[in-house]
């Protein structure tokens, strides 16, 4: 090293990289094996248990000022982290709504690692990658050539990037120059009762707040009540409101319901209003011909938020969004940072720059995932899936029916089965109580997994299916478990744990 007055002594340089790269090899080869039989047996185990005191307090660990290698890291992480996790991976997890993985997913996600590229512009292979996905769910919604996209962590982002460029649009721009003051009215964003909580949230974040969300009455079928909407907007209008956006549900979160979508965007054009879809699970109706029907109006609209890290089982997290106009997209978070700006030639001037499309600038290569897995599996055998579950969601519901101690609580438009145990000996005004104990004895026992929501003042059993990996007679098993700790509950049994 060269003599220099300013510099200290050093020593060796430092580096992350391995000493021993085969002993690194031979890790990976180990960790690679380990996970894929981790998912090959998922079904053997039970779908969560809670996590030992134990596990908790090893990974408690004081500051580490020393590392302690990779080999003892990975033992660590296989002792105290692998073994408890949510169970979203088991062929019994039906609860909220969330994909099952894959195990080329898996995969996927360490070339992605290997990458770690940031996917935020430049001549690089990861933004045609970004580019070529988005384009794939432009064409499968049928949104124009003309529009833009993004992928983002999820639905909740993706409904957040949406309701800004409505924002924007709306505003001409005068909110993201002069903030939320420069507003003369009011602004109002509608959406049915059964609306998803991130909607309220980005407008939270909008400066708009939760009060500019205006819940619209649904009807017996859980979609919105497009009459009692109109109305509402009159209302507001005459009041001094500025109505600016209609959300259209394609598949709520409650009871899987669609909302109907060519109504809304009728309506949306004769008032001249942002229509913007959050599709997060339902949107992938598309992918089959018999449930396609259902979506039917989703491409008139402006915007449109959806998930592939639930129905589409790409790993977490990954979501997307369309926006109709490009140039307000664009308009809605461009920035002109020198540093930023593009220089032609070289290594900055690929083919979009997707910091001017959302409000990250680094980004974590989330396409590459979702290209693996839809090259892998391709959107035919996809759809077949998202088929399957609807299938089945089918079949439970009929299950349900003819069992005279269990009562569906909504209709089953898609994949989401809400149902309670009820009986004879137990009055209405304890079912509640009833259901909640059942359902926290079938979350412990490891057996089943659904989540739990309220339906006109009922507690009920959620179970949303966007799961690969169960079959005819997980659903049988469920039901055969709901009626036997229902039947302990109300006294009729002893309980054998
Ligand atoms: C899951 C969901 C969201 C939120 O999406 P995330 O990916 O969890 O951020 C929004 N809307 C609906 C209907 C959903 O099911």
């Amino acid at each position: 090293m060269a003599e220099c007055e300013r510099c200290e002594p050093r020593d060796e340089p430092l580096t992350l990289d391995p000493h021993d790269w085969d002993g690194m090899r031979t890790l990976g080869h180990r960790m690679v094996d380990e996970l894929i039989e981790f998912t090959r047996t998922v079904r053997e185990r039970r779908v969560w248990q809670p996590m030992p005191e134990s596990a908790k307090r090893a990974i408690e660990r004081d500051l580490p000022l020393a590392g302690v290698g990779a080999e003892q890291a990975y033992r660590e992480f296989a002792e105290h982290v692998l073994p408890y996790p949510w169970g979203n991976i088991h062929p019994r997890f039906w609860g909220w709504v969330v994909g099952s993985g894959s195990p080329f997913g898996m995969l996927s996600e360490m070339a992605t690692a290997a990458m770690n590229t940031n996917a935020s512009f430049g001549e690089q292979s990861a933004i045609y990658i970004e580019r070529q996905v988005v384009e794939w769910f432009r064409q499968l919604f049928g949104y124009p050539e003309s529009s833009s996209g993004i992928l983002m962590s999820g639905g909740s982002m993706a409904n957040l990037i949406g309701l800004a460029v409505a924002r924007h649009t709306a505003t001409d721009g005068r909110v993201k120059e002069h903030g939320v003051e420069a507003l003369e009215r009011p602004l109002r964003v509608y959406g049915s009762s059964e609306t998803h909580s991130s909607v309220v949230k980005a407008l939270q974040l909008l400066g708009l707040g939760g009060r500019a969300f205006v819940p619209v009455a649904v009807r017996a079928d859980f979609a919105i009540d497009v009459d009692a909407l109109r109305q509402q907007i009159a209302a507001d209008r005459a009041a001094g409101m500025q109505p600016i956006c209609v959300v259209g549900n394609a598949g709520t979160v409650n009871t899987g319901a669609f909302d109907d979508l060519s109504a809304l965007a009728n309506l949306c054009a004769e008032e001249k209003l942002w229509l913007h879809v959050d599709g997060a699970f339902g949107a992938l109706a598309v992918l089959c011909p018999k449930l396609r029907p259902l979506v039917k109006g989703m491409e008139r609209s402006d915007s449109l938020a959806f998930d592939l890290h639930k129905w589409l089982h790409v790993p977490y997290d990954v979501g997307g969004v369309l926006v109709r106009d490009a140039a307000q997209h664009h308009a809605t978070f461009s920035s002109d940072a020198s540093y930023l700006a593009e220089v032609r030639g070289g290594i900055n001037e690929g083919p979009q720059a997707y910091n001017q499309l959302g409000p990250e600038l680094s980004r974590g290569f989330r396409g590459l995932k979702a290209w693996m897995t839809i090259r892998e599996q391709g959107f035919e055998k996809l759809g077949k899936l998202v088929k399957q579950n609807v299938d089945q969601a089918a079949y439970l519901a009929a299950l349900i029916e003819r069992d005279d101690a269990l009562q569906l609580v909504a209709p089953v438009p898609l994949n989401v089965v809400c149902f309670r145990y009820v009986h004879a000996d137990a009055a209405e005004d304890s079912l509640n109580a009833l259901n909640v104990e059942l359902l926290n004895r079938l979350q412990r026992s490891g057996k089943a997994l659904p989540s739990h929501t309220m339906i006109d003042g009922r507690f009920v059993l959620r179970v949303a299916i966007t799961n690969h990996r169960s079959r005819d007679e997980d659903f049988e098993l469920l039901v055969s478990e709901v009626v036997k700790l229902g039947r302990v509950l109300v006294g009729h049994e002893t309980d054998p744990t």
